[in-house]
C-alpha cells in the first residue's frame, strides 16, 4: 500500500520547492515518483522535426518528484504528516495521519 495516492495534496519537503503545496497529479509507481500539480515545472524547448506534426516552441510541463522528496497533507488537520495504518473490520488498511490520528482515505 502506498504512502501517497493520486488526487492526495502533498508538501514537498526538500529541494528548490520546499514548502510548496500542491495535488498528486499523477504516480509512476515503478519510479517511486510523484507528478504535483503546478510543483517543479520544466521548460522543454522543442523543435519541429520533419513531416510529423508536433508543438515546437517552449513547453512547460512537471516534472517527477521522488515521494521521498514529498509527505502528505492531512485533510483534517491540515499539516504535513507522516502516515500510518489502521485495520478496518473488513480486512482492509486505511491511512491515519498520525498528528491527529483520523483516518485519511
Ligand atoms: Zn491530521
Amino acid at each position: 500500500m502506498r504512502r501517497i495516492k493520486k488526487g492526495d495534496t502533498v508538501e514537498v519537503v526538500t529541494g528548490n520547492h520546499r514548502g510548496m503545496k500542491g495535488t498528486v497529479h499523477r504516480i509512476l509507481a515503478d519510479k517511486n515518483q510523484v507528478i504535483i500539480s503546478g510543483i517543479n515545472i520544466i521548460k522543454r524547448h522543442t523543435k519541429p522535426t520533419g513531416r510529423v506534426r508536433t508543438q515546437a516552441g517552449i513547453i512547460e510541463r512537471e516534472a517527477p518528484l521522488h515521494v521521498s522528496n514529498v509527505a502528505l497533507v492531512c485533510p483534517h488537520c491540515n499539516q504535513r504528516t507522516r502516515v500510518g495504518y489502521r485495520i478496518l473490520p473488513d480486512g482492509g488498511r486505511a491511512r491515519v495521519c498520525k498528528s491527529c490520528n483520523e483516518m485519511v482515505d
